[in-house]
């Protein structure tokens, strides 16, 4: 489809705080298309429900620190709309329209799902996370989702689900995009898993400096290394992973491994100068946090008035599919 206004929507579940993988996997693109589209950034506490067992004390701390987390990275809620999605009512009216739509099985062949879907862990809420996904990305008719590699499939799900809606009940969606970073996957202080709020193994957009260091310090690097004098791999060891990234100093990383491929230097000095350069990359970050603290910025508030914003937005595309799909004005 041609002609569409260029929109958005992006959500991240409040879970803990955001991390440098938010940043390269999605918070980066939000903060270029912020000017160029309609946004609207989501803080999916529905989404946060799916695999969970009761209730999170620190929920609402996550969502103000999620918030805080956005704005320090250079989104503006003057110019895109932060909203909590469980305050948007029209997003699970539209999810049940959508899950009329969705075959079981398709749901259950989502990779990410694959594995719950063989326990009886396995709810109808978490087997629907990606129809709940496209209830919040249709909704708004967003045209661009900025995803991580984990959530590739969740929107491969969600843009089957708008053709087959435009197909039955004639053109409503558009078909999103899904806008994947340069980094999709970043890998975790443990250099197994990608890193995740939930799994202790991020460096957060919030950490204080003595904190990058000390996650720096239990980094794990080449295993087979097990003398600083022996040749050691910089391919696909995380601590290089992070210095190609997130150093400036294009000069010290190449020194650095040639000399760790040569075996002429410990970890302990890569792994000094690499929190050295994450500490730089972070201070712009921690500064704009430290202003929002100074200002008192009520991330409470920011989200009440951009919720309230997008109900707005969301009423005329709930009432169509509504209609379309035969149900009664009123
Ligand atoms: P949780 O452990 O609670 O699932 P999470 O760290 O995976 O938390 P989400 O809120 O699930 O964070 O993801 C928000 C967005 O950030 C998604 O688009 C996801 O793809 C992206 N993302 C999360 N972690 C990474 C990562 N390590 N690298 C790149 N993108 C990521
Ligand atoms: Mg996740």
């Amino acid at each position: 489809m041609t002609g569409l206004p260029p929109v958005v929507v992006a959500g991240d579940r409040p879970t803990g705080r955001l991390h440098l993988g938010h940043l390269v996997g999605s918070l980066e693109g939000r903060r270029r298309l912020q000017d160029s589209h309609r946004s609207i950034f989501l803080v999916a506490d529905l989404h946060a429900l799916t695999d969970r067992r009761g209730p999170d004390p620190e929920l609402r701390r996550h969502c103000r620190e999620i918030v805080l987390d956005w704005m320090s990275a250079g989104l503006d809620p003057a110019r895109a709309t932060f909203a909590l999605q469980s305050r948007i009512p029209e997003i699970g009216q539209l999810a049940v329209l959508l899950s009329m739509l969705c075959p079981v099985a398709r749901a259950e062949r989502i990779p990410t799902l694959k594995e719950a879907a063989t326990s009886d862990a396995l709810s109808l809420g978490l087997l629907g996370y990606p129809v709940l996904m496209a209830a919040d990305v249709l909704l708004f008719q967003a045209t661009d989702v900025p995803v991580g590699e984990d959530q590739e499939s969740h929107l491969e799900l969600v843009r089957e689900l708008a053709r087959r809606f435009n197909q039955t009940y004639g053109e409503l969606f558009p078909e999103p995009r899904p806008l994947l970073s340069d980094v999709p996957r970043l890998v975790g202080t443990d250099g197994a898993r990608k890193m995740s709020k939930s799994l202790d193994n991020a460096i957060h957009l919030s950490d204080a400096a003595e904190e990058v260091e000390r996650r720096v310090r239990g980094m794990f690097t080449d295993p087979q290394r097990v003398r600083s004098d022996i040749p050691g791999r910089v391919e696909g060891n995380p601590v290089f992973v992070y210095h190609e990234l997130f150093n400036a100093d294009r000069a010290e990383v190449e020194d650095l491994k040639n000399r760790y491929r040569a075996g002429r230097v410990g970890d302990v000095e890569v792994k000094t100068r690499l929190a050295r350069a994450l500490n730089l990359y972070l201070e712009p970050i921690r500064q704009r946090r430290r202003q929002l603290e100074r200002e008192r910025t009520d991330a409470e508030a920011i989200l009440r008035e951009g919720t309230a914003r997008a109900r707005e937005a969301a009423r005329p595309t709930l009432d169509a599919a509504r209609e379309r799909m035969g149900l009664l004005a009123r």
